[in-house]
């Protein structure tokens, strides 16, 4: 079983898949050799990056994450702001690499980081290899990893076998029909259930407080989005939009002419733009689609009449039950399924979770998670340039609203539909397989290549 804190998880952007798991990767392999008495005899560190990761890598930070990583940083720890800074040191010639954050290695950046972009690795879009040798250019280790969406990564060895957490939950399940099942034989809600599983792991209040953290980290980013102005990086000159849609929205609320639909576009804008400019960000699930969740609780916050902070709760552990489905049965990741196992996951995820603070019963959750995913198989994912802003900030403005429209229709109605969320859940993945390469995180089709210079 997967736990919340994996649904969930405190990062940096712009990419869950392709900065957050290369740095996670890339810390697991210094401290590895740490552990096995390596770090000491290392005179060299390789870093080759495989299809998705190289093509479009240079947008999405991947070189400098992986650098990061290798000097022991952490996502959920590192300043944002050093990280770009710190890369381009080391990408200078006769830079030290310090391993582990600890041992001194020479590092040439333009010997030592190799974009394989025409060469994929076999299990996954997103592959990566590291390579520690002695002085004398001995091989002292090697390892492969695929950053396999949503930050997580595995191990070549690691590739397909049962994830994660080891302990035993009282409420496994597989499929939304499980779940759906313990909810109705134990007359519990979807959020009763899964923090009955968390609490295999962590106490009740552990749990809670973690809750309250990405809670407060998605608000700190709506609220950093809407102040922050200027270009996101990537040369593309792309210009925050969030600051000046605030203030435009704040001047048509004093004028009683707001469309309320517009906070949550504009909420889910402002953490897009956060994200793609490497900001503190919660993986939810993905990077590319971190806008959404944040922007549907917000306003489930701020307009809701029964808001308050067990909706919070809930709201959070609806939608991590929803995504655990789309990781165990689907994927999460651009690269394997396109945006659909991205935008169309969170907006799944987050039309759920608002179906159920906002009263709806079982079958109505599980319909709004089904409609809104329903509407979104088949999107593909070409980020302009490589990078996470065309169409990936729009994108998340649009299925904020989407997500919550889906619970309202979802509410208005009994529950009683011909789709399964099982059903769409398997379709989004055999679209995905289907899905052409280019549209599936490489910048070599679709808007990356009408609009755009592909990365490549
Ligand atoms: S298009 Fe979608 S999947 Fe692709 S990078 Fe943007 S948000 Fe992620």
């Amino acid at each position: 079983m997967l736990s919340v804190f994996d649904m969930f998880k405190i990062g940096i952007g712009p990419s869950s898949s392709h900065t957050v798991g290369p740095m996670v990767a890339a810390r697991r392999f210094a401290g590895q050799l740490t552990t096995e008495g390596l770090a000491g005899r290392a005179g060299r560190i390789v870093v080759d990056l495989y299809g998705s990761l190289a093509l479009t890598g240079k947008g999405h930070g991947t070189v400098e994450a992986t650098l990061n990583g290798l000097e022991g940083r952490a996502p959920r720890t590192v300043d944002p702001a050093i990280i770009v800074p710190r890369a381009r040191a080391l990408m200078q010639p006769d830079a030290t690499l310090m391993l582990d954050g600890r041992q001194p290695v020479p590092f040439d950046g333009r010997r030592d980081v190799v974009l394989h972009m025409h060469e994929f690795l076999p299990r996954h879009a997103n592959g990566m290899r590291l390579s520690a040798f002695d002085d004398q250019g001995g091989l002292l280790a090697r390892e492969v990893y695929y950053s396999v969406g949503g930050g997580f990564i595995v191990s070549d060895a690691e590739f397909g076998q049962a994830a994660a957490t080891a302990a035993d939950v009282p409420y496994p399940f597989a499929s939304a029909a499980e779940l759906m099942a313990h909810c109705q034989r134990e007359g519990r809600t979807i959020a009763d259930i899964v923090m009955a599983n968390e609490t295999s792991w962590r106490s009740e209040a552990e749990v809670r407080a973690g809750l309250f953290e990405i809670a407060a980290v998605m608000k700190d980013c709506i609220e950093s989005g809407c102040r922050q102005e200027g270009d996101l990086p990537g040369g593309y000159g792309v210009k925050r939009r969030a600051p000046a849609i605030f203030r435009r929205m704040v001047s048509l609320q004093l004028a009683g002419r707001t469309d309320v639909m517009l906070w949550p576009m504009l909420y889910a804008i402002a953490v897009s733009e956060e994200n793609a400019n490497g900001g503190r960000i919660v993986t939810a699930p993905t990077n590319g689609a971190a806008g959404i969740i944040p922007s549907v609780l917000q306003y489930y916050r701020n307009f809701h009449p029964r808001a308050g902070d067990e909706g919070v709760v809930e709201f959070l552990l609806t939608a991590a039950a929803v995504g655990m489905l789309y990781k165990m049965n689907a994927s999460i990741s651009g690269a394997e399924v396109g945006c659909q196992g991205e935008v169309g996951v969170a907006c799944s995820m987050a039309s759920a979770a608002y179906c159920a603070v906002s009263g709806g019963n079982l079958a109505q959750v599980e319909n709004a998670a089904e409609i809104a995913m329903e509407h979104h198989l088949g999107l593909t994912c070409d980020p302009v340039g490589g990078l996470v802003q065309i169409p990936c900030v729009e994108r998340n403005g649009v299925a904020a609203e989407k997500a919550i429209k889906c619970a309202q229709l979802a509410i208005l109605e009994d529950g009683q539909h011909k789709v399964s969320l099982d059903q769409v859940i398997e379709t989004m993945y055999r679209t995905g397989m289907d899905m052409q390469n280019k549209y599936k995180e490489t910048s070599l089709g679709g808007l990356a290549l009408t609009v755009g210079v592909p990365a490549c």
